[in-house]
């Protein structure tokens, strides 16, 4: 269990704040085809980059050679499951389920 796991089996979601230029990143592609009948293929692809500029919320992310642009919260840290799991998976949702106990 890494400490993105949460007991309540979601994934506790990283530090976006702490992201600096030169770290690697798990990142996630979608792709949306429409194939007829009002139906859309999405298709993920996982890849890890290396971010090379940050411009507040915006992120220029090289994998290979080309360059991607990212918001923050688009991508996860190297050491954290990908956006892939996130998405699977689902967040942690302990504190909003605290929040709503309290409240
Ligand atoms: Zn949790």
């Amino acid at each position: 269990m890494s400490k993105y796991h949460c007991k309540c089996g979601g994934l506790i979601l990283p530090d976006f704040d702490s992201f600096k230029v030169g770290d690697e990143v798990n990142c996630m592609l979608e792709t949306r085809k429409p194939i007829g009948n009002g139906l859309v293929s999405i298709n993920q692809k996982a890849f890890i980059g290396k971010i090379i500029d940050i411009s507040g919320d915006e992120f220029s992310i090289k994998s290979e050679n080309k360059i991607y642009e990212f918001n923050r919260g688009e991508f996860s840290p190297i050491d954290a499951p990908g956006p892939i799991e996130y998405f699977r998976i689902g967040k942690c949702r302990c504190e909003l389920d605290q929040e709503k106990s309290n409240g």
